[in-house]
């Protein structure tokens, strides 16, 4: 290793991809150093996290419990908190690198904010591209940053793309574990309560993406994510269920042949490679022991019983604030689902609802954008009241 630590700074660092990401930096201290951390209403759990990594500038969600913080840090790390302060923390001058794994859009005006301080991105929180695809690849664009996936299929399809002529892509392929009700009878779905939403069978993952897994949102929302992030259309991205969670994503080449990208099932391993990237390192994980693997299969997504995957498509083909609105449904119906107010298949009715009021705005700004998600939310809040109430 020569040169310099890269200095990253880290957005959601109490959560599951946060915490994994300190796992990374503290396996590679000479290589990796933590500047900045935020995090929500977890200020206990950052106090540990500023106590080991020392960072400059550390955020919560409020101003209470940046009081709080501060007084257990004192002047050793700066505190900010609120949006402006997630924004300063992407943006903090000696950071090189924003890893933005907070949940939901709250990611989008921070990561906007790196791009514009000429930051490099690494990018957990999907829901931001989704919601803001065009604003952010195009800042990105202006500012010659990278935007590098953590997102585990991403990350796959991405080392599998590296060094290819564009004109030989056919299609990129992503996986999908198929979540815990993958061979769950329709009329079951109804049943499931968000304890067994929150089993799942391969990852361990917070509970908002956990709940869209189950869904099959979450591969909706990834095939958004792709389409951003490589340039494809919707036609060549396609969606594989394959429950092992070995393989994570594939690239179709034009003569047919696919190739594929196998690691173990540990998300330390994408988020290590954005920020190691073009070099490789060591892992902290243990490698794919093939022989030990007993099978891996592939199906086809049943998108009947899993309609959030095709709502996806269409909201990703409409464009414009059409994305925006299908993920802030979305995010409200996953939180009435988690407090038990509306049942699984009603997510995906709910986002239907809100999409087919929608007025989309073919070419958003950044305040339509945030228009459209704050009407979605507010729509999809008194759809399910209705729900409720009948
Ligand atoms: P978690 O729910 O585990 O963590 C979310 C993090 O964001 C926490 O640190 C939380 O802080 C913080 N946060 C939430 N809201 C706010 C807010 N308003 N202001 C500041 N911080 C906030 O989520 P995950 O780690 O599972 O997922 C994070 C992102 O990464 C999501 O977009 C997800 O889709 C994506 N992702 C996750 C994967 C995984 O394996 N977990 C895999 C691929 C993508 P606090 O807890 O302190 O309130
Ligand atoms: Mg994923």
């Amino acid at each position: 290793m020569t040169g310099r630590k890269k200095r990253i700074s880290v957005l959601g660092s109490t959560g599951s991809i946060g915490r994994q990401a300190l796992d990374i930096v503290a396996a590679h201290p000479e290589r990796l150093q933590v500047v900045g951390l935020a995090a929500g209403r977890n200020w206990e759990a950052l106090l540990e996290q500023c106590r080991r990594f020392r960072p400059e500038v550390a955020a919560v969600a409020t101003t209470a419990d940046a009081a709080r913080l501060k007084a257990e840090l004192g002047r050793k790390t700066e505190v900010v908190w609120g949006k402006e302060g997630l924004k300063a923390v992407a943006a903090w001058p000696a950071a090189d690198t924003a890893l933005v794994a907070v949940s939901g859009t709250v990611g989008l005006e921070p990561v906007l904010a790196a791009v514009a301080a000429g930051k490099d991105i690494a990018l957990a929180n999907k829901e931001t591209l989704v919601a803001g695809g065009s604003l952010v690849t195009e800042a990105v664009r202006l500012a010659g940053v990278r935007l590098l996936p953590v997102d585990s299929e991403h990350s796959a399809i991405w080392q599998c793309l590296e060094g290819r002529r564009r004109d030989d892509i056919a299609r990129v392929i992503l996986t999908a574990s198929g979540g815990p009700f993958r061979t769950l009878p329709q009329k079951e779905l109804a049943r499931v309560r968000a304890a067994q939403a929150l089993r799942h069978p391969t990852w361990r993952m917070g509970p908002k993406i956990t709940v869209d897994s189950a869904t099959l949102m979450n591969k909706g929302l990834e095939v958004i994510e792709a389409h951003w992030l490589f340039e494809m259309g919707y036609d060549a991205i396609e969606v594989v269920v394959h429950p092992q969670s070995i393989v994570h994503g594939l690239v179709a080449l034009a003569d047919g042949t696919l190739i594929a990208c196998l690691s173990a099932t540990d998300m330390r391993l994408p988020i290590q490679h954005a920020l190691s990237h073009p070099e490789r390192w060591h892992a902290p994980v243990p490698a794919v022991d093939l022989a030990s693997l007993q099978e891996l299969t592939f199906e086809m997504p049943d998108r009947e019983r899993f309609p959030s995957l095709d709502l996806a498509y269409a909201a990703g083909r409409t464009g414009g604030t059409a994305p925006a609105v299908l993920n802030a449904a979305n995010e409200e119906a996953v939180q009435a689902f988690l407090h038990d107010v509306l049942d699984l298949p009603g997510i995906p009715k709910v986002v239907a609802s809100v999409l087919d009021e929608h007025d989309v705005v073919a070419q958003p700004d950044l305040e339509a954008v945030l228009a459209a998600d704050a009407w979605a939310r507010r729509r999809a809040a008194e759809i399910i009241k209705e729900v409720v109430k009948s």
